[in-house]
């Protein structure tokens, strides 16, 4: 009888968890947190987990939009560079998009194959399936643009000819005076023009 019980309990709570997987797919939001010049997403493993996917080929899709070098420790990501929670989320959500859910039904359900030679996500759900580009993400960080007047935080990468400090920001070169090589600084954008920018400096940050 008691066994009969704990086989009711068990088939009753794993009810609404099919239903719900079909239903709404919710992933955790990135946690992070920076700490000195990078960042660190806590919670990388249970995302990866809740894709049901590779931590390793959602950390190599990562590092590529981010353009930057990184680890995994244990649970964790830590990546170089100081990363905006928004812009991860982007990132997770376009990596689900490609390759995660299902283009016919939606559906997250889905496993990674590779069909002569090409990666193809197969859905479990309806049995579509398509091949996995390596498009569009690229385009998410570079399409947030700089925005005379806004103030960024940004790492002077160089000093250029004329002594002025350069930072570099997704596709813009901007021109920073009165900094060093090496220091991390907030920018206000007074002029942009094309993809140079030229900044005054609001503050130098502690190292
Ligand atoms: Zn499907």
């Amino acid at each position: 009888m008691n066994d009969y019980l704990e086989n009711l309990d068990r088939a009753l709570t794993k009810i609404p968890e099919i239903k719900g997987s079909g239903e709404r797919f919710v992933v955790p939001e990135p946690k992070l947190m920076t700490e000195g010049k990078t960042t660190v997403l806590e919670n990388f493993s249970v995302i990866a987990d809740k894709l049901n996917r590779e931590p390793e080929h959602l950390f190599k899709f990562l590092l590529r939009e981010l353009g930057t070098a990184g680890k995994l420790e244990g649970s964790r990501a830590i990546v170089h560079g100081r990363f905006s929670s928004s812009v991860v989320s982007e990132l997770i959500d376009a990596y689900i998009k490609e390759y995660v859910t299902c283009s016919e039904c939606g559906r997250p359900d889905t496993h990674l194959i590779k069909v002569d030679r090409i990666l193809t996500l197969r859905c479990d759900a309806c049995g579509a399936h398509r091949p996995v580009t390596k498009r569009q993400a690229a385009s998410i960080i570079k399409e947030q643009p700089l925005t005379e007047g806004e103030t960024y935080d940004v790492m002077i990468v160089t000093v250029g000819s004329k002594g002025d400090g350069i930072a570099k920001k997704d596709k813009y070169t901007i021109y920073v005076p009165g900094v060093v090589k090496g220091d991390e600084v907030k920018i206000k954008i007074k002029k942009i023009t094309g993809n140079l920018a030229f900044a005054e400096l609001i503050e130098k940050k502690k190292k």
